[in-house]
């Protein structure tokens, strides 16, 4: 069974500091990590090579440093890994990233399933996923807790998490899947992997490596357009009572009036 599974690069997010006066994240000194949804794809993905046997190759677009990332699922035991790097992918919104991950996934070409986080904690829109299968035109299950194998590895059985529970939905292969946490508990990378990981040349593979048509790509191919990116105004401090109920409940009424919240 071969496994493609798709990870991002993403900032710790523990320690993301925001500018104050331009709005956007501080990059700089901020570790980068794997997204935390996409090393439980990584270790679901490892599991189901362990049962049906095959391989897994990790894959992810973004710039050079992103080969960490690669290197870190290697050495979780990801057979093969993929950068897609190119300043042509600049820009790229979740359209133009989505279809330029389908087209290395076409290139990769003999794959049986597709695992993804359900959503990165950066770019937080949890498209990526959904619109790669579409652009695929794979069938896809989201919010995914628990997958199995079934009819001598022609479909997938998986548990999609609803608000109150869950549902069951079977799906041919090949398919994309979104996982979640609930799925299970990544290993830790072995030593053996490591030393694996740190001889593997990873490939980095360009636009046109992968045939992207050049209009759907970077920013020339993503219809998104910001208006505006500005950092919320945290809450009042609030302010503190004190006194007996009777005061209290006085003092309360006073400030609802002065604030014209409550009404005859
Ligand atoms: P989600 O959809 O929340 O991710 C879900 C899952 O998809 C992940 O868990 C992972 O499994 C998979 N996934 C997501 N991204 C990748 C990836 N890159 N590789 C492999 N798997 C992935 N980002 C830049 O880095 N450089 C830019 O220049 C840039 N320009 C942008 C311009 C615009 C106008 C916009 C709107 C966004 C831009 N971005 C840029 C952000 C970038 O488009 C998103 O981070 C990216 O499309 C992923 O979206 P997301 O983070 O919401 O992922």
């Amino acid at each position: 069974m071969n496994i493609i599974v798709m990870i991002k690069q993403v900032p710790d997010t523990n320690q993301v500091k925001i500018d104050p006066k331009t709005g956007t994240l501080i990059r700089e000194g901020v570790p980068s990590i794997i997204n935390h949804d996409d090393k439980h794809a990584l270790e679901e993905g490892l599991r189901l090579k362990e049962k049906h046997g095959g391989k897994v190759t990790v894959i992810s677009m973004g710039p050079p440093q992103a080969k960490d990332a690669i290197m870190e699922s290697m050495a979780m035991g990801a057979d093969e890994g993929i950068l897609l790097s190119d300043r042509a992918f600049a820009g790229a919104d979740t359209y133009a990233t989505s279809y330029s991950l389908a087209q290395a996934i076409r290139k990769i070409g003999d794959y049986d399933i597709i695992l993804a986080g359900r959503q990165a904690v950066d770019g937080d829109t949890a498209q990526i996923g959904p619109q790669t299968a579409e652009a695929l035109g794979l069938p896809q299950i989201t919010y995914v807790r628990k997958v199995e194998i079934i009819e001598d590895g022609k479909k997938v059985r998986a548990e999609r998490a609803l608000e109150d529970g869950y549902e069951v939905i079977e799906a041919p292969l090949p398919s994309l899947l979104t996982c979640i946490k609930e799925l299970n508990k990544p290993r830790y990378p072995s030593l053996k992997g490591i030393k694996r990981a740190v001889n593997y040349e990873i490939p980095v593979w360009t636009a046109a490596d992968v045939a992207a048509v050049p209009e759907k790509i970077g920013l020339k191919g993503s219809p998104t357009r910001v208006g505006r990116t500005f950092t919320p105004k945290p809450p009042g401090r609030g302010e503190k009572l004190e006194g007996t109920p009777e005061e209290l409940v006085k003092a309360v009424m006073n400030k609802l009036n002065e604030l014209n919240i409550l009404q005859e």
